[in-house]
Protein backbone atom coordinates (compact mmCIF):
# COMPACT_ATOMS: atom_id res chain seq x y z
CA UNK A 1 0.00 0.00 0.00
CA UNK A 2 1.58 3.29 -0.76
CA UNK A 3 2.26 5.32 2.30
CA UNK A 4 -0.49 7.89 1.64
CA UNK A 5 -3.01 5.21 1.49
CA UNK A 6 -1.45 3.88 4.80
CA UNK A 7 -1.33 7.18 6.44
CA UNK A 8 -4.61 8.56 5.51
CA UNK A 9 -6.41 5.14 6.52
CA UNK A 10 -4.84 5.54 10.10
CA UNK A 11 -5.94 8.35 10.36
CA UNK A 12 -9.31 7.63 9.63
CA UNK A 13 -8.89 4.36 12.44
CA UNK A 14 -7.68 6.93 15.00
CA UNK A 15 -9.20 10.48 14.84
CA UNK A 16 -12.46 12.26 14.09
CA UNK A 17 -12.08 15.94 13.51
CA UNK A 18 -11.80 18.50 16.50
CA UNK A 19 -15.17 20.36 14.97
CA UNK A 20 -16.70 17.05 14.24
CA UNK A 21 -17.15 17.88 10.64
CA UNK A 22 -14.20 18.61 8.74
CA UNK A 23 -10.19 17.84 8.90
CA UNK A 24 -7.86 20.71 9.15
CA UNK A 25 -4.29 19.81 7.82
CA UNK A 26 -1.58 22.41 8.10
CA UNK A 27 1.83 23.10 7.38
CA UNK A 28 3.74 26.10 7.05
CA UNK A 29 6.86 27.95 5.98
CA UNK A 30 8.87 30.81 7.30
CA UNK A 31 9.80 32.98 3.98
CA UNK A 32 13.33 33.92 5.21
CA UNK A 33 14.28 33.65 1.38
CA UNK A 34 14.20 31.65 -1.49
CA UNK A 35 12.47 28.57 -0.32
CA UNK A 36 14.42 25.50 -0.43
CA UNK A 37 13.05 22.48 -2.12
CA UNK A 38 13.08 20.51 0.85
CA UNK A 39 10.05 22.43 1.97
CA UNK A 40 8.27 20.77 -0.25
CA UNK A 41 8.58 17.70 0.66
CA UNK A 42 5.80 18.85 3.63
CA UNK A 43 3.56 20.51 0.87
CA UNK A 44 3.42 17.95 -1.14
CA UNK A 45 2.47 14.91 1.53
CA UNK A 46 -0.23 17.53 3.78
CA UNK A 47 -1.82 17.51 0.31
CA UNK A 48 -1.50 14.33 -0.71
CA UNK A 49 -3.27 13.26 2.44
CA UNK A 50 -5.96 15.93 1.67
CA UNK A 51 -6.10 14.73 -1.92
CA UNK A 52 -6.40 10.92 -0.66
CA UNK A 53 -9.42 11.92 1.70
CA UNK A 54 -10.72 13.92 -0.63
CA UNK A 55 -11.03 10.81 -3.26
CA UNK A 56 -12.91 9.08 -0.45
CA UNK A 57 -15.24 11.66 0.42
CA UNK A 58 -14.19 12.74 3.81
CA UNK A 59 -14.16 16.69 4.37
CA UNK A 60 -10.91 18.01 4.81
CA UNK A 61 -9.22 21.20 4.31
CA UNK A 62 -5.40 21.89 3.88
CA UNK A 63 -4.08 24.62 5.66
CA UNK A 64 -1.21 26.79 4.15
CA UNK A 65 0.82 29.20 6.56
CA UNK A 66 3.12 31.60 4.91
CA UNK A 67 5.03 32.50 7.80
CA UNK A 68 5.71 36.88 7.39
CA UNK A 69 5.81 37.25 11.76
CA UNK A 70 9.15 35.22 12.53
CA UNK A 71 12.59 37.24 12.30
CA UNK A 72 14.69 38.50 9.40
CA UNK A 73 17.41 36.58 11.01
CA UNK A 74 20.16 36.23 8.32
CA UNK A 75 20.69 38.02 4.62
CA UNK A 76 20.59 35.25 2.49
CA UNK A 77 23.94 35.57 -0.42
CA UNK A 78 21.93 36.51 -3.47
CA UNK A 79 20.51 40.12 -1.58
CA UNK A 80 22.55 43.25 -0.96
CA UNK A 81 23.75 42.92 2.42
CA UNK A 82 24.51 46.87 2.41
CA UNK A 83 20.78 47.58 1.41
CA UNK A 84 19.41 45.05 3.78
CA UNK A 85 21.05 45.00 7.16
CA UNK A 86 19.58 47.13 8.87
CA UNK A 87 16.30 45.34 8.71
CA UNK A 88 17.82 42.19 10.51
CA UNK A 89 15.75 41.70 13.50
CA UNK A 90 12.45 42.99 12.44
CA UNK A 91 9.50 40.58 11.13
CA UNK A 92 9.58 39.59 7.41
CA UNK A 93 6.27 41.45 6.82
CA UNK A 94 8.05 44.29 7.82
CA UNK A 95 11.51 44.26 5.76
CA UNK A 96 11.14 45.73 2.32
CA UNK A 97 10.13 43.22 -0.68
CA UNK A 98 13.87 42.51 -3.35
CA UNK A 99 11.56 43.89 -5.93
CA UNK A 100 9.18 46.17 -6.72
CA UNK A 101 5.52 45.10 -6.68
CA UNK A 102 5.37 42.93 -3.21
CA UNK A 103 4.13 44.12 -0.50
CA UNK A 104 6.95 43.34 1.63
CA UNK A 105 10.00 40.57 1.44
CA UNK A 106 7.86 37.44 2.67
CA UNK A 107 5.31 38.23 -0.09
CA UNK A 108 7.98 38.35 -2.71
CA UNK A 109 9.50 34.60 -1.58
CA UNK A 110 6.04 33.44 -0.99
CA UNK A 111 5.05 34.09 -4.34
CA UNK A 112 7.72 32.36 -5.84
CA UNK A 113 6.99 28.90 -3.40
CA UNK A 114 3.31 29.32 -4.08
CA UNK A 115 3.67 29.26 -7.88
CA UNK A 116 5.68 25.93 -7.37
CA UNK A 117 3.00 24.71 -5.58
CA UNK A 118 0.76 25.77 -8.53
CA UNK A 119 2.50 23.99 -10.64
CA UNK A 120 2.73 20.70 -8.86
CA UNK A 121 -0.77 20.77 -8.70
CA UNK A 122 -1.29 21.24 -4.76
CA UNK A 123 -3.59 23.93 -3.73
CA UNK A 124 -3.92 24.45 -0.30
CA UNK A 125 -5.83 27.42 1.13
CA UNK A 126 -3.00 30.05 2.31
CA UNK A 127 -2.96 32.65 5.52
CA UNK A 128 -0.36 34.57 6.62
CA UNK A 129 1.10 33.99 10.00
CA UNK A 130 0.02 37.82 10.61
CA UNK A 131 -3.29 37.42 10.18
CA UNK A 132 -3.15 35.52 12.74
CA UNK A 133 -1.70 37.31 15.57
CA UNK A 134 -3.05 40.40 14.63
CA UNK A 135 -6.58 39.11 13.99
CA UNK A 136 -6.49 38.68 18.21
CA UNK A 137 -6.83 34.82 17.70
CA UNK A 138 -3.64 34.28 19.18
CA UNK A 139 -4.57 36.32 22.33
CA UNK A 140 -6.19 34.00 24.38
CA UNK A 141 -2.74 31.65 23.83
CA UNK A 142 -0.71 34.72 24.55
CA UNK A 143 -2.24 34.92 27.84
CA UNK A 144 -1.90 30.98 28.66
CA UNK A 145 1.17 30.51 27.77
CA UNK A 146 2.11 34.14 29.92
CA UNK A 147 0.33 33.04 32.56
CA UNK A 148 1.46 29.67 32.80
CA UNK A 149 5.57 30.72 31.75
CA UNK A 150 6.29 28.85 34.88
CA UNK A 151 4.77 25.80 33.29
CA UNK A 152 6.22 26.30 30.00
CA UNK A 153 9.87 27.15 31.29
CA UNK A 154 9.66 23.50 33.36
CA UNK A 155 8.49 21.42 29.72
CA UNK A 156 11.84 22.93 28.04
CA UNK A 157 13.72 22.42 30.72
CA UNK A 158 12.18 18.62 31.33
CA UNK A 159 11.93 17.31 27.42
CA UNK A 160 15.00 19.15 25.71
CA UNK A 161 16.77 20.39 28.74
CA UNK A 162 16.77 23.93 28.04
CA UNK A 163 17.04 26.25 31.19
CA UNK A 164 15.54 30.03 31.15
CA UNK A 165 15.65 31.90 33.77
CA UNK A 166 13.16 32.72 36.39
CA UNK A 167 12.05 35.83 34.93
CA UNK A 168 11.76 34.40 31.21
CA UNK A 169 8.68 34.92 29.59
CA UNK A 170 7.30 32.68 25.86
CA UNK A 171 7.14 35.69 24.16
CA UNK A 172 8.66 38.50 22.12
CA UNK A 173 7.67 41.47 21.77
CA UNK A 174 8.02 43.77 18.37
CA UNK A 175 10.23 46.85 19.71
CA UNK A 176 8.08 50.05 19.23
CA UNK A 177 11.04 51.97 18.97
CA UNK A 178 13.12 49.97 16.37
CA UNK A 179 10.87 47.73 14.74
CA UNK A 180 13.08 44.64 15.69
CA UNK A 181 11.43 41.56 17.67
CA UNK A 182 14.33 39.48 17.67
CA UNK A 183 16.36 42.10 19.84
CA UNK A 184 13.61 42.03 22.82
CA UNK A 185 13.54 40.35 26.07
CA UNK A 186 9.98 40.16 27.96
CA UNK A 187 9.91 40.18 31.76
CA UNK A 188 7.17 40.80 34.78
CA UNK A 189 3.62 40.02 32.82
CA UNK A 190 0.73 42.04 35.05
CA UNK A 191 -2.58 40.45 33.35
CA UNK A 192 -2.32 43.30 30.99
CA UNK A 193 0.94 44.35 29.79
CA UNK A 194 4.65 43.01 29.62
CA UNK A 195 7.74 45.20 30.82
CA UNK A 196 10.43 44.57 27.95
CA UNK A 197 13.80 45.64 27.21
CA UNK A 198 15.62 45.77 23.26
CA UNK A 199 18.83 45.03 24.65
CA UNK A 200 19.92 42.04 23.02
CA UNK A 201 22.80 41.87 20.56
CA UNK A 202 23.01 39.11 18.04
CA UNK A 203 26.42 39.23 15.66
CA UNK A 204 24.60 41.16 13.43
CA UNK A 205 21.18 42.26 14.75
CA UNK A 206 22.09 45.12 17.06
CA UNK A 207 19.36 46.45 19.61
CA UNK A 208 18.63 49.89 20.05
CA UNK A 209 18.21 50.17 24.05
CA UNK A 210 14.92 50.70 24.23
CA UNK A 211 12.80 49.63 27.43
CA UNK A 212 9.17 50.32 28.27
CA UNK A 213 5.86 47.94 28.67
CA UNK A 214 3.21 46.90 26.00
CA UNK A 215 0.11 45.03 25.53
CA UNK A 216 1.48 42.09 23.97
CA UNK A 217 -2.35 41.35 21.89
CA UNK A 218 -3.58 41.88 18.67
CA UNK A 219 0.26 41.58 16.56
CA UNK A 220 2.31 43.62 19.35
CA UNK A 221 3.91 40.18 20.34
CA UNK A 222 4.46 36.63 19.25
CA UNK A 223 5.15 33.48 21.05
CA UNK A 224 8.38 31.68 21.47
CA UNK A 225 8.13 29.47 18.40
CA UNK A 226 7.77 25.96 20.25
CA UNK A 227 4.79 27.40 22.00
CA UNK A 228 3.37 29.41 18.96
CA UNK A 229 3.69 25.93 17.04
CA UNK A 230 0.91 24.61 19.86
CA UNK A 231 -0.88 27.60 20.03
CA UNK A 232 -1.19 27.88 16.15
CA UNK A 233 -2.45 23.67 16.49
CA UNK A 234 -5.61 24.97 19.06
CA UNK A 235 -6.23 28.31 17.83
CA UNK A 236 -7.52 27.01 14.08
CA UNK A 237 -8.18 23.63 15.05
CA UNK A 238 -5.63 21.25 13.60
CA UNK A 239 -6.55 17.48 12.83
CA UNK A 240 -3.15 17.00 11.13
CA UNK A 241 0.47 18.12 10.93
CA UNK A 242 3.59 16.65 9.65
CA UNK A 243 6.88 17.70 10.52
CA UNK A 244 10.35 17.05 9.27
CA UNK A 245 12.70 14.44 10.68
CA UNK A 246 14.44 16.74 12.59
CA UNK A 247 11.98 18.31 14.36
CA UNK A 248 10.80 15.14 15.46
CA UNK A 249 13.32 13.37 17.93
CA UNK A 250 12.84 12.89 21.65
CA UNK A 251 13.31 16.25 22.89
CA UNK A 252 12.72 18.14 19.97
CA UNK A 253 11.08 21.11 18.73
CA UNK A 254 7.99 18.56 18.10
CA UNK A 255 8.30 16.79 21.58
CA UNK A 256 7.94 20.08 23.32
CA UNK A 257 5.59 21.57 21.38
CA UNK A 258 3.24 18.31 21.75
CA UNK A 259 3.93 18.93 25.77
CA UNK A 260 2.93 22.94 25.73
CA UNK A 261 -0.08 21.40 23.76
CA UNK A 262 -1.26 18.80 26.14
CA UNK A 263 0.29 20.63 29.85
CA UNK A 264 -0.45 24.52 28.83
CA UNK A 265 -3.06 24.47 26.26
CA UNK A 266 -5.07 21.26 27.55
CA UNK A 267 -5.58 19.63 24.36
CA UNK A 268 -4.00 16.37 22.37
CA UNK A 269 -1.53 17.62 19.15
CA UNK A 270 -2.50 16.84 15.85
CA UNK A 271 -1.40 13.61 14.16
CA UNK A 272 1.80 13.53 13.39
CA UNK A 273 3.41 12.27 9.91
CA UNK A 274 7.38 12.67 10.71
CA UNK A 275 9.19 12.34 7.22
CA UNK A 276 12.56 11.80 5.99
CA UNK A 277 14.63 14.97 3.85
CA UNK A 278 15.08 15.48 0.85
CA UNK A 279 18.47 15.90 -0.32
CA UNK A 280 19.96 18.29 -3.02
CA UNK A 281 23.51 15.81 -4.74
CA UNK A 282 23.62 14.65 -0.81
CA UNK A 283 23.09 17.92 1.46
CA UNK A 284 20.66 18.43 3.57
CA UNK A 285 18.86 22.01 3.56
CA UNK A 286 21.11 23.65 5.74
CA UNK A 287 24.37 22.74 3.55
CA UNK A 288 22.43 22.77 -0.25
CA UNK A 289 22.32 26.48 -0.76
CA UNK A 290 23.61 26.43 -4.36
CA UNK A 291 22.15 26.86 -7.76
CA UNK A 292 19.34 24.11 -8.45
CA UNK A 293 18.40 23.89 -4.50
CA UNK A 294 15.53 25.84 -4.55
CA UNK A 295 11.98 24.84 -5.09
CA UNK A 296 11.44 26.97 -8.45
CA UNK A 297 15.25 25.96 -9.47
CA UNK A 298 14.28 22.05 -8.58
CA UNK A 299 10.50 22.57 -10.19
CA UNK A 300 11.87 24.15 -13.33
CA UNK A 301 13.52 20.67 -14.31
CA UNK A 302 10.21 18.52 -14.35
CA UNK A 303 6.62 18.58 -15.81
CA UNK A 304 4.51 18.33 -13.24
CA UNK A 305 3.89 14.47 -13.02
CA UNK A 306 7.37 14.05 -12.78
CA UNK A 307 8.03 16.84 -10.13
CA UNK A 308 5.00 14.90 -8.37
CA UNK A 309 6.83 11.56 -8.65
CA UNK A 310 9.91 13.29 -7.07
CA UNK A 311 8.07 14.58 -4.31
CA UNK A 312 5.80 11.59 -2.98
CA UNK A 313 7.31 8.71 -5.16
CA UNK A 314 9.28 7.45 -1.68
CA UNK A 315 7.90 6.50 1.16
CA UNK A 316 8.19 9.27 3.42
CA UNK A 317 10.53 7.06 5.72
CA UNK A 318 12.99 7.48 3.27
CA UNK A 319 15.56 10.30 1.98
CA UNK A 320 14.67 11.60 -1.72
CA UNK A 321 18.09 12.54 -3.30
CA UNK A 322 18.12 14.62 -6.32
CA UNK A 323 21.17 16.62 -7.79
CA UNK A 324 20.24 18.61 -10.98
CA UNK A 325 23.42 18.46 -12.00
CA UNK A 326 23.38 14.28 -11.62
CA UNK A 327 22.22 11.12 -13.38
CA UNK A 328 19.81 11.33 -10.48
CA UNK A 329 17.64 13.77 -13.54
CA UNK A 330 17.34 11.11 -16.31
CA UNK A 331 16.64 8.39 -13.38
CA UNK A 332 13.59 10.08 -11.97
CA UNK A 333 12.46 10.01 -16.12
CA UNK A 334 12.97 6.56 -16.18
CA UNK A 335 11.38 6.12 -13.22
CA UNK A 336 8.21 7.95 -14.47
CA UNK A 337 8.26 5.58 -17.27
CA UNK A 338 8.61 2.48 -16.09
CA UNK A 339 5.53 3.25 -14.00
CA UNK A 340 4.17 4.22 -17.38
CA UNK A 341 4.72 1.08 -18.81
CA UNK A 342 3.24 -0.79 -15.54
CA UNK A 343 -0.12 1.02 -16.50
CA UNK A 344 -0.08 0.43 -20.37
CA UNK A 345 0.69 -3.23 -19.78
CA UNK A 346 -2.53 -3.53 -16.62
CA UNK A 347 -1.15 -4.06 -13.79
CA UNK A 348 -2.60 -2.85 -10.99
CA UNK A 349 -0.95 -2.24 -8.01
CA UNK A 350 1.15 0.29 -6.10
CA UNK A 351 3.05 1.41 -9.33
CA UNK A 352 -0.64 2.42 -11.24
CA UNK A 353 -1.57 3.82 -7.91
CA UNK A 354 1.30 6.13 -7.95
CA UNK A 355 1.45 6.65 -11.59
CA UNK A 356 -2.02 8.17 -10.94
CA UNK A 357 -1.46 10.07 -8.10
CA UNK A 358 1.22 12.08 -9.67
CA UNK A 359 -1.53 13.25 -12.03
CA UNK A 360 -2.91 16.41 -11.24
CA UNK A 361 -6.11 15.37 -9.27
CA UNK A 362 -8.58 16.95 -12.25
CA UNK A 363 -6.72 14.74 -15.16
CA UNK A 364 -6.69 11.50 -12.46
CA UNK A 365 -10.45 10.54 -13.70
CA UNK A 366 -9.19 9.94 -17.67
CA UNK A 367 -5.84 8.59 -17.31
CA UNK A 368 -3.21 7.39 -19.97
CA UNK A 369 -0.08 6.36 -19.88
CA UNK A 370 1.16 7.95 -23.38
CA UNK A 371 4.60 5.98 -24.40
CA UNK A 372 7.29 8.57 -24.75
CA UNK A 373 10.86 8.65 -25.85
CA UNK A 374 13.58 7.83 -22.98
CA UNK A 375 14.26 11.28 -21.57
CA UNK A 376 18.15 10.60 -21.89
CA UNK A 377 17.87 9.38 -25.79
CA UNK A 378 15.57 12.94 -26.01
CA UNK A 379 18.45 14.72 -24.69
CA UNK A 380 20.99 13.02 -26.77
CA UNK A 381 18.68 13.44 -30.30
CA UNK A 382 18.03 16.80 -29.53
CA UNK A 383 21.78 17.33 -29.83
CA UNK A 384 22.49 16.24 -33.27
CA UNK A 385 21.35 18.33 -35.78
CA UNK A 386 21.05 15.69 -38.61
CA UNK A 387 18.15 13.73 -36.62
CA UNK A 388 14.59 14.48 -36.12
CA UNK A 389 13.24 13.91 -32.80
CA UNK A 390 9.87 12.81 -34.32
CA UNK A 391 11.35 10.52 -37.26
CA UNK A 392 13.17 8.49 -34.28
CA UNK A 393 10.67 8.50 -31.63
CA UNK A 394 8.46 6.53 -34.23
CA UNK A 395 11.58 4.22 -35.31
CA UNK A 396 12.23 3.65 -31.52
CA UNK A 397 8.67 3.04 -30.54
CA UNK A 398 7.79 1.09 -34.09
CA UNK A 399 4.55 2.85 -34.81
CA UNK A 400 3.51 6.53 -35.61
CA UNK A 401 2.81 8.84 -32.54
CA UNK A 402 -0.72 9.69 -31.64
CA UNK A 403 -1.45 13.27 -30.87
CA UNK A 404 -0.87 12.81 -26.62
CA UNK A 405 2.36 10.98 -27.19
CA UNK A 406 3.82 13.66 -30.00
CA UNK A 407 3.45 16.12 -27.03
CA UNK A 408 4.79 14.81 -24.37
CA UNK A 409 7.70 14.08 -26.70
CA UNK A 410 7.82 17.62 -27.59
CA UNK A 411 7.29 18.60 -23.61
CA UNK A 412 10.51 16.44 -22.76
CA UNK A 413 12.70 17.78 -25.95
CA UNK A 414 11.72 21.16 -24.37
CA UNK A 415 12.81 20.18 -20.57
CA UNK A 416 15.69 18.21 -22.06
CA UNK A 417 17.24 21.21 -23.91
CA UNK A 418 16.56 23.11 -20.66
CA UNK A 419 18.60 20.64 -18.78
CA UNK A 420 21.73 20.36 -20.80
CA UNK A 421 21.87 24.19 -21.18
CA UNK A 422 21.63 24.53 -17.18
CA UNK A 423 22.80 21.74 -14.87
CA UNK A 424 23.35 18.58 -17.46
CA UNK A 425 27.05 17.32 -16.71
CA UNK A 426 29.20 16.76 -19.30
CA UNK A 427 28.96 13.28 -19.58
CA UNK A 428 25.43 14.01 -21.23
CA UNK A 429 26.56 16.57 -24.01
CA UNK A 430 27.20 14.88 -27.32
CA UNK A 431 28.87 16.64 -29.90
CA UNK A 432 29.24 14.70 -33.73
CA UNK A 433 32.21 15.20 -34.96
CA UNK A 434 32.33 17.04 -38.80
CA UNK A 435 35.91 16.04 -39.15
CA UNK A 436 37.60 13.12 -38.02
CA UNK A 437 38.65 13.70 -34.64
CA UNK A 438 42.12 12.91 -34.00
CA UNK A 439 42.65 9.88 -32.25
CA UNK A 440 44.72 6.82 -32.11
CA UNK A 441 43.69 3.56 -32.34
CA UNK A 442 45.11 -0.04 -31.52
CA UNK A 443 45.44 -2.72 -33.53
CA UNK A 444 42.59 -4.39 -32.17
CA UNK A 445 40.27 -1.46 -32.48
CA UNK A 446 40.96 -1.41 -35.68
CA UNK A 447 40.48 -4.86 -36.57
CA UNK A 448 37.01 -4.46 -35.12
CA UNK A 449 35.66 -1.29 -36.94
CA UNK A 450 36.84 -3.09 -40.22
CA UNK A 451 34.86 -5.63 -39.23
CA UNK A 452 32.06 -3.70 -38.43
CA UNK A 453 32.49 -1.74 -42.04
CA UNK A 454 32.24 -4.76 -44.14
CA UNK A 455 29.09 -5.70 -42.06
CA UNK A 456 27.90 -1.84 -43.08
CA UNK A 457 28.90 -1.85 -46.23
CA UNK A 458 26.16 -4.79 -47.33
CA UNK A 459 23.37 -1.99 -46.65
CA UNK A 460 21.99 -0.20 -43.70
CA UNK A 461 21.22 -1.57 -40.27
CA UNK A 462 19.15 -1.53 -37.62
CA UNK A 463 20.43 -0.62 -33.76
CA UNK A 464 19.33 -4.12 -32.76
CA UNK A 465 21.06 -5.77 -35.35
CA UNK A 466 23.92 -3.56 -34.78
CA UNK A 467 24.29 -4.52 -31.17
CA UNK A 468 24.35 -8.39 -31.79
CA UNK A 469 26.69 -8.39 -34.28
CA UNK A 470 28.83 -5.65 -31.44
CA UNK A 471 28.42 -7.92 -29.20
CA UNK A 472 29.34 -10.48 -31.79
CA UNK A 473 32.91 -9.28 -32.45
CA UNK A 474 33.70 -9.04 -29.01
CA UNK A 475 34.50 -12.92 -28.87
CA UNK A 476 35.37 -12.78 -32.90
CA UNK A 477 38.30 -10.34 -32.52
CA UNK A 478 38.42 -10.54 -29.40
CA UNK A 479 38.26 -6.94 -27.92
CA UNK A 480 37.15 -5.70 -24.55
CA UNK A 481 33.96 -4.10 -24.81
CA UNK A 482 34.95 -0.80 -23.15
CA UNK A 483 37.79 -0.82 -25.65
CA UNK A 484 35.24 -1.63 -28.43
CA UNK A 485 32.92 0.67 -27.23
CA UNK A 486 35.61 3.49 -26.67
CA UNK A 487 36.82 3.45 -30.42
CA UNK A 488 32.97 4.36 -31.84
CA UNK A 489 32.61 7.30 -29.42
CA UNK A 490 36.33 8.53 -30.24
CA UNK A 491 35.81 8.66 -33.84
CA UNK A 492 32.12 10.00 -33.76
CA UNK A 493 31.96 12.55 -30.75
CA UNK A 494 35.48 12.73 -29.54
CA UNK A 495 34.67 11.68 -26.42
CA UNK A 496 35.15 8.14 -24.79
CA UNK A 497 31.99 7.17 -23.52
CA UNK A 498 28.33 7.21 -25.61
CA UNK A 499 24.61 6.34 -25.72
CA UNK A 500 23.63 2.74 -26.78
CA UNK A 501 25.98 1.94 -29.36
CA UNK A 502 24.41 -0.07 -32.01
CA UNK A 503 21.53 2.58 -31.63
CA UNK A 504 23.98 5.65 -31.90
CA UNK A 505 25.25 4.21 -34.90
CA UNK A 506 21.77 3.30 -36.67
CA UNK A 507 20.80 6.56 -35.99
CA UNK A 508 23.55 8.47 -37.38
CA UNK A 509 23.10 8.82 -41.67
CA UNK A 510 24.57 5.52 -42.67
CA UNK A 511 27.02 6.91 -45.32
CA UNK A 512 28.55 8.68 -43.08
CA UNK A 513 28.68 6.12 -40.23
CA UNK A 514 30.89 4.32 -43.41
CA UNK A 515 33.27 6.83 -44.51
CA UNK A 516 33.88 7.49 -41.03
CA UNK A 517 34.84 4.30 -39.80
CA UNK A 518 36.32 3.06 -42.77
CA UNK A 519 38.64 6.19 -42.45
CA UNK A 520 39.54 5.36 -39.26
CA UNK A 521 41.12 1.92 -40.30
ZN1 LIG B 1 14.52 48.42 19.74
Amino acid sequence: MLWADRIASEIRNTRTPRNGKTFLIRDEKTLSGRVHVGSMRGVAIHSLISEVFSEQGIANEFRFELNDFDPFDSIPGYLDAEKFREHLGKPLYTVPSPEPGFKNYAEYFGDEFVGVHQKAGFTPSYYRATELYQSGKMDPFIESALARANDVRRILKEVSGSVKDESWLPISVVCEACGKIMTTRAYDYDGQTVGYACDKNLDEVKSCGHTSRAAPWKGAAKLFWKVDWAAKWIAQGVDIEGGGKDHSTKGGSRDVANHICREVFGQEPPFDIPYEFFLVGGKKMSSSKGRGSSAKDMCDLFPPQIFRLALIGKDIREQIDIDPAGESVPRLYDWYDELALGVREGKADDYSRLFALCELPESRAALTAPWVMRFREVAFIVQMAHLSLKEEAMRTKGSALNEDEASMLEERARYAKFWLSTYAPEEFKYELQEEMPNVELSDTQKKALSALAAFLQEGARSGEELHLRLHELKTEIPIQPKELFQAIYRIFLNRDSGPKAGWFLASLPHELVVARISQAV
